[in-house]
């Protein structure tokens, strides 16, 4: 483990800006909620943030992106992969968004083997941060995500005057290479050991009531619990954007585009998301999930279940942010595991 004083680090990500062929963004105040952003200056770095809107997966997996162009030339077309930028330094990333990443890595470069995603993903160097704050919301440390010992280029720790910085690659140790650091004493190692342990669980106000590892059986359980699906969505508006906040929620829509008067366009691929009601619309006017309380399982089973079942995660890792940005606070899955459970214990007595 390195420590690095803050203004010395500070220096280092203003040398980075002006001198990464990348992009540097990192988490910042904009006013009214906490954002990653593209980085003017590292003093507009605010990492003692509880979360951010969206996570960091919209540098990896954009909301919109085009991935391939073509030319019409009369009738015979000509396909090229859209040329990639290269992906970014991210500062100031939580352990839970971490770990959603090595979730995404999971699916998008071992078994779809996405190339758009790879880039970016390979070019990308993440900085994440320990936790100072916790949203209301959040229960990562339910979930095991509160922290981490993967999934990081350098990992911060606040120290007051310095940071801690565990280094989890060589990329991230080169990129220390410009800074003067020196190697931390058994005290700070011990101080980091200390805020993992003992300060950063203490942040959060929710938790969950059981293991998580008990969630795929409780779902599975309560498959055909239509009377619970229904009464918890009645209020559901459908507007999907419990899934356009969710770190792990990797769904998408693709597009064919004609640039109007000319002989080319693109194919592009949007976030799509499971509670919006077209989302398992196809061809022939069929819906397969046609009524809300239907949609509305199907996103619950696949956070606790489907995707445990196919890649070993649970793929909620206890943000919040679908429970803070759903206007009719009915999206929260704490709150849904919780009372399962609860129903679950009623039964068995
Ligand atoms: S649960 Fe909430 S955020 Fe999600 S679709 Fe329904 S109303 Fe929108
Ligand atoms: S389901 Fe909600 S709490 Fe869980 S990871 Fe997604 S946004 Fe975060």
């Amino acid at each position: 483990m390195k420590v690095i004083d803050k203004p010395e680090f500070e220096a280092l990500i203003d040398e980075k800006i002006s001198s990464d062929r990348r992009d540097v963004v990192g988490v910042q105040d904009d006013g009214e909620k906490y954002v990653f952003d593209d980085l003017d200056s590292a003093g507009d770095l605010a990492l003692e943030y509880d979360v951010t809107m969206l996570s960091p997966k919209k540098y990896l997996m954009p909301q919109r992106e085009t991935i391939l162009e073509y030319r019409d030339a009369n009738g015979e077309f000509e396909w090229r992969a859209k040329a990639e930028p290269d992906g970014k330094v991210i500062v100031g990333i939580h352990p839970y968004d971490l770990v959603a990443i090595e979730q995404l890595d999971k699916i998008f470069i071992d078994t779809l083997r996405d190339e758009p995603y790879r880039r970016k993903r390979e070019n990308s160097l993440l900085i994440g941060v320990n936790m100072q704050d916790a949203s209301e919301t959040a229960f990562a440390a339910s979930m095991g995500t509160a922290t981490t010992d993967s999934g990081y280029d350098l990992m911060l720790t606040d120290l007051g005057e310095t940071y801690a910085v565990n280094i989890g690659t060589l990329e991230g140790k080169e990129f220390l290479n410009s800074a003067d650091v020196r190697k931390a004493t058994a005290g700070e190692v011990q101080e980091v050991e200390r805020i993992e342990q003992e300060v950063v669980p203490d942040l959060f106000e929710r938790e969950l009531e059981f293991s998580p590892a008990l969630l795929p059986t409780i779902l599975e359980e309560n498959y055909d619990n239509m009377a619970f699906w229904e009464d918890y969505s009645e209020k559901c508006l459908s507007c999907g954007t419990c899934n356009m906040v969710c770190p792990t929620c990797y769904c998408f829509s693709v597009d064919m585009i004609r640039d109007l008067g000319t002989n080319s366009g693109r194919e592009s691929r949007r976030w799509d998301g499971c509670l919006l009601e077209d989302f398992a619309s196809v061809a022939g006017d069929e819906n397969f999930r046609e009524e809300v309380a239907e949609r509305h399982r199907h996103r619950f089973m696949r956070k606790g279940w489907y995707i445990y079942e196919r890649y070993g995660d649970i793929a909620c890792i206890g943000c919040g942010r679908c429970t803070s940005e759903c206007v009719a606070d009915v999206a929260d899955p704490c709150d849904v595991y919780n009372k399962l459970y609860q129903e679950a214990q009623a039964h068995a007595q």
